[in-house]
């Protein structure tokens, strides 16, 4: 049982970082009164990042770390309750009460937002994770301007890998563009793009194996092997981008909603509805196009608004009664 023992929660959140964050801001100030299953390591792709430039309102840029530190505070500023542990297990209902487990503590809601996010896929080799945020990065929008006037090398070749190529290109001096293949999962159209661009290279079939720091301890070099022939390269570049696909973190509710076939959460759009009543996801989990920080706190906004709309339209149903008979839609009255 629960350490809320019979308490049923209008809202919670799976997932502390930028849409979860953001749900909670919007739920608590409508006085839902949120709970934030946030995560052991709560921040999500943020946590790892560096300085952050493209988030609108902070025009000096702001540390990732610091800014999911700033998300958590204005959510708690309004109430928000947080759980720094990992939900473990999920029973979700088609709008019912929806469950929530962490180990065996049982945490109830009327309403659940699924905010897991999604990881970067990484090679796995040395220097990667070492070198994250000193010239290997896996999110070319976020930190090509940090690359002003280098030779860099992109990793990959699906459309993210083309697109994060065309974007990084307009600051690099020269890209490489490295793929396992000759042949390409990247549409035609975006191929096309990036090969147009006469200071980017593609580089086939070959994988990284290692990168490596120079003197000062960024990326100065990256070990390649040739897929084929195993003959192995050195090449020097000041930085290097991972674009090898993401893995949204829907494991968790895996055969409980609807999944695209890449296990991303499929919702309702515009809204954030999951096909069960009650359930909403947003952010990097159902997101395999922008997978912005902005979008991600754009779409837990998006989240918020549609569990409010939920529960303010929704009698409660017997079982929510039975379970908890003071229940009686609180905090909706606020909302409506
Ligand atoms: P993706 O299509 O799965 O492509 C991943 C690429 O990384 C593949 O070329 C793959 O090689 C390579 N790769 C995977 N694991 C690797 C490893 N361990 N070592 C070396 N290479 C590895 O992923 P994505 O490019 O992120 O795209 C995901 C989805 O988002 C796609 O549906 C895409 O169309 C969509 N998207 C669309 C746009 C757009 O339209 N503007 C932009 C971004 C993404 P193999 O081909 O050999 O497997």
């Amino acid at each position: 049982m629960s350490d809320t023992g019979d308490r049923t929660e209008n809202l919670i959140i799976v997932g502390g970082a930028c849409a979860g964050y953001t749900a909670a801001v919007y739920a608590a100030r409508a006085d839902l009164e949120p709970l934030v299953i946030e995560g052991f390591q709560w921040g999500g792709q943020l946590q790892n990042t560096t300085e952050v430039e493209n988030y609108p309102g902070f025009p000096e840029g702001v540390m990732g770390p610091e800014m999911m530190g700033k998300f958590r505070a204005q959510a708690e500023r309004f109430g928000t309750r947080f759980i720094t542990d990992d939900a473990t297990r999920v029973e979700l209902s088609d709008g019912g009460i929806q469950k929530v487990f962490i180990g065996d503590d049982e945490y109830r809601a009327k309403t659940v937002i699924l905010a897991m996010g999604a990881e970067p896929k990484r090679l796995g080799i040395p220097g990667e994770m070492e070198l994250g945020g000193r010239g290997v990065s896996t999110c070319g929008v976020c930190d090509g301007a940090f690359f002003k006037g280098k030779e860099v090398m992109v990793v990959g070749g699906g459309d993210t890998a083309m697109e994060d190529s065309i974007f990084v290109s307009k600051y690099a001096s020269k890209l490489h563009v490295v793929h396992r293949r000759d042949e390409f999962r990247a549409s035609a159209v975006m191929q096309d793009r990036a090969r147009s661009q006469s200071n980017i290279e593609f580089k086939t079939p070959f994988v990284p194996e290692e990168f490596v720091a120079g003197d000062g301890g960024s990326l100065e070099t990256v070990r390649l092997r040739n897929a084929e022939t195993d003959e192995v390269q050195e090449m020097e570049v000041g930085g290097a981008f991972v674009a090898i696909g993401h893995i949204p973190g829907s494991k968790l509710v895996e055969g409980q909603v609807d999944l695209h076939d890449n296990g991303y959460v499929k919702v309702d759009e515009p809204s954030t509805r999951t096909n069960l009543a009650g359930v909403f996801a947003v952010g990097d989990l159902v997101d395999f196009t922008y997978r912005q920080a902005i979008t991600a706190a754009g779409s837990g906004c998006r989240g918020a608004l549609d569990a409010e709309w939920y529960l303010r339209d929704t009698p409660p149903t017997e079982e929510e009664l039975e379970v908890d008979p003071s229940a009686e839609v609180e905090g909706v009255a606020a909302t409506s």
